[in-house]
């Protein structure tokens, strides 16, 4: 035996001699060895960041992540309310849960665990477990490297010289290979669908697409939506608003801050169906035998519209009475075709006729059939009727020629009517309403400014929708008080007056308050003057003897339960009429919700 062969069976002994002495490292945290800087070793997570998305979790190829409810973080918007976990006896380090975590709040540490007698202790919450580990941090994602796709791809639109020429459709759409790009950008985390008003199946329609299976993510949309085309070309996306992509999405337009582009991609998606023929081949529907069940709905708008096709699906005998006509509410009449064509809304009603939908057009309730009439004729009814009538600006000179209120403005060119606008048109109001009535009174050649109270930042409008009116050569005059129409020698509009306004913080925490300037009046001098303050529900078809029981909150908002139901058990109702967000997926949302409680009174299931 060589000296080299001994050494090799003496030296284990070697470790003997450090029986009994202090270790150098012990459980985190109460004494360390010091670790090189790049150190991979304990996870830390800042809580406030993290939004419980779950991607770490999905992408951990050990398993070693799960997600759990820990004390103090709640479910709220755009966050799950869950925290990650980790199991050390599992995790290798190789951090591809911080390379894609879409918040950055994850990160490993150099803190490690050397020796516990306590399998548990593997177990590690970040940011709970050490929450002093934002000092340690040895190894954090970058965005410029990071296998996150933080990117949008662009919408490609009409420049905004030439669509003023016309009503063309302004956004082109996807093609296939974008949206492919597109889709492949979703996390899958879900936090979206909680904010859908319509709780659609997001995540599962964006991921058929993004694997090239368009008709299946046409299956998934319909599910519990069925104007998707409308939804894919107007809908107010508050989806995107919360999408896990935003955190840390590049700031290439003020608002979408890189959200997964999902009204897009649903308007792809309803591409491959380009007939009301094609869309029934696709989706197949399974209609249910005749129930023998009579529905009657008023209003043929998104909410009528929804109630009406799943109830139908279910096998009800539905009637819509439409007072105008066409179908699509303020989709047709109030929506400008340059944002959502007319064809669009056609071919999804086409659709809906053709499993059964009964739509009786130029029928007011309240006038060519009773509200008494249609109760007594129907097993439940559904009230789908918007808002039509638009609020007053309670202004002098308001009701002469070349005043108007914008959703009867729209609702004439909507018609395919003429309006002239003359040269000059002046829109009061911020919101999208107001937007709508500028962005077509430049259609029709006039130079158009919006006098808007508060400041742009403050406007409700769409940001995409100002953006747009602006490229279109609308002028937006913030801080202004229109204070009276002028009249002119021939009776017509001649001008506005209004007042310069200087913002003043509001004392009970309130957004700041517009506060007129005295002596500063201005005149604009216009041929138009288009009215875009609000609108109203016209109850004026309900009789007395129903309003004990249809609560009508404040003479607008028709009171219901989780079911859309009023108090007249019979009755139910959805839409702008109900919800204040009044926009139209909320109206999809509740004629659906109305469907399952229309099917426990009937059927006595949802
Ligand atoms: C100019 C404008 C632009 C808009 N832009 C957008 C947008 O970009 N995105 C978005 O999501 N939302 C938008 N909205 C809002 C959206 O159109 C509405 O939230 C949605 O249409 C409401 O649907 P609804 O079913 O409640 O009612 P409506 O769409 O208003 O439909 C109600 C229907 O009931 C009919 N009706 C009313 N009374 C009677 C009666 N007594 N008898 C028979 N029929 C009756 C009406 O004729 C109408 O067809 C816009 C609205 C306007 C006015
Ligand atoms: S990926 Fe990031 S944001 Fe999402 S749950 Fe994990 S730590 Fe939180
Ligand atoms: S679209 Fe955004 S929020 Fe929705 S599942 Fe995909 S990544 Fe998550």
């Amino acid at each position: 035996m060589s000296f080299f062969d001994l050494k090799g069976m003496l030296q284990p002994l070697g470790a003997v001699k450090q029986l009994g002495k202090k270790p150098h490292t012990i459980n985190y945290p109460f004494e360390t060895k010091k670790t090189a800087d790049r150190y991979r070793g304990l996870h830390y997570n800042d809580l406030q960041v993290c939004i419980g998305c779950g991607n770490c979790s999905t992408i951990c190829q050990n398993d070693a992540i799960d997600m759990i409810n820990i004390e103090g973080v709640e479910h709220s918007r755009g966050d799950s309310g869950l925290r990650p976990r980790v199991d050390n006896g599992r995790c290798c380090w190789c951090a591809l849960c911080v390379e894609v975590c879409p918040t950055g709040s994850l990160n490993l540490t150099k803190d490690y665990i050397y020796v516990t007698p306590d399998a548990n202790a593997f177990l590690w919450t970040p940011g709970v477990d050490n929450p002093e580990g934002k000092n340690d941090i040895s190894f954090t994602s970058e965005t410029e490297f990071s296998l996150s796709m933080y990117n949008r791809v662009p919408m490609r639109e009409l420049e905004g010289s030439e669509r003023v020429k016309s009503f063309a459709e302004v956004v082109l759409g996807y093609n296939e290979e974008e949206a492919r790009a597109e889709a492949q950008r979703c996390i899958s985390c879900g936090l979206c669908t909680n904010v859908c008003p319509d709780t659609m199946h997001i995540p599962e329609y964006i991921n058929a697409i993004a694997s090239g299976n368009d008709e299946d993510a046409l299956r998934i949309i319909y599910d519990n939506n069925p104007f998707p085309e409308m939804c894919g070309k107007v809908c107010t996306r508050q989806c995107e608003t919360v999408c896990a992509l935003t955190h840390r999405g590049v700031e290439n337009d003020p608002n979408d801050k890189g959200a997964v582009s999902i009204r897009w991609l649903k308007r792809y998606a309803t591409e491959t169906a380009p007939t009301a023929a094609k869309i029934k081949e696709i989706l197949n529907p399974v209609i249910a035998e005749p129930n023998g069940k009579k529905v009657g709905i008023i209003g043929a708008g998104p909410s009528g519209l929804t109630a009406g096709y799943y109830l139908a699906l279910r096998g009800f005998d539905v009637t819509i009475f439409e007072a105008k006509a066409k179908a699509g509410g303020m989709t047709v009449y109030g929506i400008p075709k340059y944002r959502f064509p007319m064809e669009s809304v056609d071919k999804q009603v086409e659709y809906m006729e053709s499993i059964g939908v009964k739509i009786n057009y130029n029928t007011t309730v309240g006038k060519d059939i009773t509200f008494e009439e249609m109760h007594t004729a129907f097993d439940a009814i559904f009230v789908g009727i918007g808002f039509q009538k638009a609020w007053t600006l309670g202004m002098e000179n308001e009701e002469i020629q070349g005043s108007i209120p914008a959703v009867d403005f729209l609702d004439i060119i909507n018609r395919g009517d003429k309006y002239d606008v003359g040269k000059k048109v002046a829109v009061f109001g911020g919101g999208n309403v107001a937007i709508d009535g500028a962005r077509v009174s430049a259609r029709l050649g006039a130079e158009v400014v919006i006098l808007y109270r508060r400041r742009v930042e403050d406007m409700p409008a769409d940001w995409e929708e100002i953006i747009g009116a602006q490229e279109e050569g609308v002028r937006i005059d913030p801080q202004t008080i229109p204070t009276k129409i002028i009249k002119g020698a021939d009776g017509k509009v001649a001008g506005v007056e209004f007042l310069r306004a200087e913002m003043v913080a509001d004392d009970k925490g309130g957004r700041p308050r517009p506060v007129a300037i005295e002596g500063s009046e201005e005149i604009f001098e216009c041929d138009t003057v288009i009215g875009a303050i609000g609108q109203e529900a016209d109850y004026s078809w309900l009789p007395e003897s129903f309003k004990d029981k249809i609560e009508i909150k404040r003479g607008m908002m028709i009171v219901v339960n989780e079911f859309n139901q009023t108090g007249d058990p019979k009755v139910f109702a959805g839409g702008d009429a109900v919800n204040k967000t009044a926009d139209a997926i909320s109206a999809i949302a509740d004629g659906y919700a109305a469907v399952k409680g229309i099917s426990k009174l009937l059927l006595g299931h949802e």
